[in-house]
């Protein structure tokens, strides 16, 4: 005799829900039975969402944020912004901390990482080379390395103020505040003003 379970489809769902960060197997099962009890029109709409923005989200072309296939993202499509400022992070995700925070009207420049050789990262694997042809187009602009205050992300800016030095740009580092070993992402918006306000030059 074969123990009762569900349908292969059910098993299937279960199965990639559970895949997702925060999700574990009884949450999985309660979000896959949710659907098929109460929340079909739900189901289809969220199945379409997905597709959309797996079909359509891309990295903006300039700043490695999220953006629309083909088009610049809301910052760098915005004119009004102060291109003479320009805060290297380094994921898409701690744009929004510091873009909430209120008190940064300038760009950005997602590294999409940090230089840890212990992980195999290295700064050929980083959007460094981009960063220094944007801050190419844009002499005497200042550079604010936001990039987190734990071992790697001080080596990775270090070694950018570094490559900067030789550039027509200011260098600046944010404050501490930021908790060592955090990402911005943890950071609250008061902690991130202050650290941005509170930024200070590096090299000469
Ligand atoms: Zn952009």
């Amino acid at each position: 005799m074969k123990a009762q379970d569900y349908p292969a489809p059910v098993l299937e769902l279960i199965t990639r829900l559970k895949r997702m960060p925060g999700v574990g197997s009884r949450g999985a099962e309660r979000f896959a039975l949710w659907f098929l009890q109460h929340g079909r029109t739900d189901a289809r709409a969220l199945a379409a969402a997905l597709q959309t923005a797996a079909d359509v989200v891309s990295a903006c072309p300039e700043c490695g944020f999220f953006a629309q296939e083909g088009k610049l993202c809301t910052a760098c499509d915005d004119p009004t912004r102060d291109s003479s400022l320009l805060c290297v992070v380094e994921q898409p995700t701690d744009v929004l901390p510091i873009e909430r925070s209120g008190s940064f009207r300038g760009l950005y420049h997602c590294l999409g990482g940090k230089i840890s050789p212990l992980d195999g990262v290295m700064p050929e694997d980083l959007s460094v080379q981009h960063l220094l042809e944007r801050v190419h187009q844009h002499p005497g602009c200042e550079v604010i390395l936001a990039v987190g205050s734990d071992v790697d992300g001080e080596a990775t800016a270090l070694y950018l103020a570094e490559l900067l030095g030789r550039e027509n740009c200011r260098i600046s580092r944010i404050a501490q505040g930021i908790p060592a070993g955090a990402g911005l992402g943890h950071a609250d918006a008061v902690t991130l003003m202050r650290a941005l306000d509170g930024r200070r030059s590096l090299g000469s």
